[in-house]
């Protein structure tokens, strides 16, 4: 009995010291013993919990729950620990952990039981928040279009996000617990390896990027920034990761850098110079062909104004040229000026250049140049024969206008001679003496018709011939031309004929101009056609007259037709020529008609004869030039 008393007192002892709550009741669930830790816990004394019955700390005062329990340890049966909520004497809700066991008296029979309860609020707090946080991590990972994931050390997944499964086009059950080096191309697995371990031997974070197999096989790539997770004893127990799909900025990347490649080789191997100089006129960039174009070698002329080395005459227009352009964009001049050779001499460059300072790729201004010297020599020494050529022209203009007048006037004289001679006045001739005259007299008159032309063509030449254009009758002018060479046409037994419409209109023309034309046209006619007939046509053409001049005498070859318009040009050149002329009256035609509006065509067939066709505006029609 005494030993029982020992071991209750030392029972009591403990339960009055115990951190838990005990709270005993009887079996009828009226509360009987109550420590300090329950009064700590609860917040009644013992004094007050002591004969309430327990629903007194159920949170809803139902009892049907606890006697639910109280049969069980009737029972035998002892419960928990369970985890629930109670209710404190201040009406405040808090998490414990009760067990309950049936107390035995000395007989073995239950007379009681027996509670014990622990707070454990700041636990069950500290699991919630975690499971809060646990979700809204969750959350937040899953909403990301960023890639996820955690792992090991030997890079074996332990957690993707959606976005890290979509891009691999896996399920997550296939990713976790395997490496994700699986999905990295095989060339540069161990570079990622390296990588991972040099994370796992110095912690930090650290951006990298690396090429990832993407579902349908091709080469991605992902920009990752890998974070360590430690243990409370600083310990590496995982990575995590997050990342993001690179591949287009990549693929991008590649094309622009292999245009800038081609671009530069594509400069570096142009025939052009190509010089990049900002708005001062400092070269930022030069194409290595100036080397060969212009002796520098390109670092030579990096940071110096490129105008420095413009000709001191062609600097001002340069430099006011360049100004221009930094100032409005959208010119694009093209100038000359010569630039000094390394070697001192000039050249003369031909130069392009575009206001590319606003683009961001250049940021400069762009000048294509090239070395046209041997162009300008050409073009020099073309333009020297030109004007040689234009003053010798005019010289012989000038020339042949003064022969002809010193010709003409002793001609004249001659021709006066002769003429009176053959009148007869002074004494008979002889038949002879007669003949020989005449024919002093016929070659005195072709030398004044020639001399007649030259003067005629030169003023032509010199363009001092003035026309008066006014309505002129086609069939006089033919008549007056008919009488002048039939004689000719008579000597050579030539059918001369005439066939014009009665009710030809007049053409616009200066009458002289006109005769002289038919008169060439028709003389040409009779002198290269042996046998046969001349024949003189016209007709209404459009708004103008068409003249025909046909004849059945020798023809013009084909390739003599485009010449016989040209000032003495002849079919039948040089020294074996056997009709008389010098080649002037046909251009001198021509220039006539086109004077007047009007133009010579001609089609002709060797052996078969020519036809010369002369259009002119028909007056009605036209109103004549000022
Ligand atoms: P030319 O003083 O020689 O007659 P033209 O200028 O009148 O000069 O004629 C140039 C050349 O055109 C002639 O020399 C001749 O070879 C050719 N020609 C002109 N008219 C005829 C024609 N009716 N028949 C054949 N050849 C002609």
């Amino acid at each position: 009995r005494e030993h029982s008393d020992v071991v209750r007192g030392r029972l009591a002892a403990i339960v009055q010291s115990s951190a838990d709550a005990i709270v005993g009741e009887a079996l009828d669930g009226i509360i009987t013993d109550w420590n300090p830790a329950a009064h700590a816990l609860y917040g009644y004394t013992a004094e007050e919990a002591i004969g309430q019955p327990l629903s007194l700390l159920h949170p809803l005062g139902d009892r049907e729950e606890i006697d639910a329990l109280l049969a069980q340890v009737r029972a035998g049966s002892s419960i928990g620990p369970f985890e629930t909520v109670q209710r404190t004497k201040d009406d405040r809700l808090i998490d414990v952990a009760i067990a309950i066991f049936p107390v035995l008296d000395e007989a073995g029979q239950i007379v009681a039981s027996c509670g014990i309860a622990r707070d454990i609020s700041a636990r069950v707090a500290i699991a919630k928040a975690l499971a809060l946080s646990e979700s809204r991590y969750r959350a937040v990972v899953e909403s990301q279009s960023e890639l996820f994931c955690r792992f090991l050390p030997d890079t074996t997944l332990t957690f993707v996000n959606e976005a890290y499964c979509r891009s691999f086009d896996r399920p997550r059950d296939a990713l976790l617990g395997t490496p994700f080096l699986h999905l990295i191309p095989e060339t540069v697995r161990e570079a990622v390896q390296r990588r991972v371990a040099a994370q796992v031997a110095h912690p930090g974070r650290t951006p990298y990027e690396h090429e990832v197999v993407l579902p349908n096989g091709e080469v991605g790539w992902q920009a990752w920034i890998d974070t360590p997770i430690f243990d409370n004893d600083r310990r590496l127990i995982e990575i995590q990761g997050v990342g993001r799909d690179i591949t287009e900025q990549r693929r991008a990347e590649v094309a622009l850098r292999q245009s800038d490649v081609r671009f530069r080789s594509l400069i570096s191997n142009a025939t052009d110079v190509i010089t990049i100089l900002d708005a001062d006129g400092v070269v930022t960039y030069q194409s290595p062909s100036i080397q060969r174009i212009l002796g520098y070698a390109p670092e030579d002329l990096m940071g110096r104004n490129a105008f420095a080395l413009v000709h001191d005459d062609d600097r001002d227009h340069t430099w006011a040229t360049f100004q221009q352009t930094v100032e409005d964009p959208t010119l694009a001049p093209s100038i000359e000026f010569r630039f000094q050779h390394a070697d001192g001499s000039w050249r003369w460059l031909e130069a392009t250049g575009s206001n590319l300072l606003a683009d961001e790729a250049v940021e400069g201004f762009v000048v294509n140049s090239r070395d046209v010297t041997e162009r300008r020599r050409a073009s020099e020494a073309t333009q020297r024969a030109l004007d040689a050529a234009h003053a010798a022209h005019q010289a012989t203009g000038q020339f042949l206008a003064m022969m002809s007048h010193e010709i003409r006037t002793p001609m004249q004289a001659v021709m006066g001679y002769a003429e009176y001679l053959l009148a007869d006045t002074v004494g008979s001739l002889t038949p002879e003496q007669r003949e020989d005259v005449q024919c002093i007299h016929r070659a005195a008159s072709r030398l004044v018709t020639l001399v007649k032309q030259l003067l005629h063509f030169s003023r032509l030449e010199a363009g001092q011939m003035e026309l008066d254009l006014a309505p002129v009758d086609v069939a006089k002018t033919v008549e007056d031309v008919r009488q002048d060479v039939a004689p000719q046409a008579t000597a050579k037994r030539l059918a001369l004929q005439i066939a014009l419409p009665a009710d030809l209109p007049t053409v616009l023309a200066d009458p002289m101009a006109l005769y002289h034309i038919l008169l060439n046209l028709v003389g040409n006619a009779v002198k290269f056609t042996d046998s046969g007939s001349v024949t003189i046509t016209a007709r209404m053409a459009g708004e103008g007259v068409e003249i025909d001049v046909c004849d059945t005498g020798i023809g013009i070859p084909a390739d003599a037709i485009p010449y016989i318009f040209q000032e003495f040009r002849q079919a039948e050149g040089g020294l074996r020529r056997s009709h008389e002329g010098v080649g002037l009256g046909l251009a001198i035609a021509r220039r006539l008609a086109e004077l007047q509006g009007g133009r010579i065509t001609v089609r002709s067939e060797p052996g078969e004869g020519s036809a010369f066709t002369l259009w002119l505006p028909i007056a009605s029609l036209s109103s004549p030039p000022d």
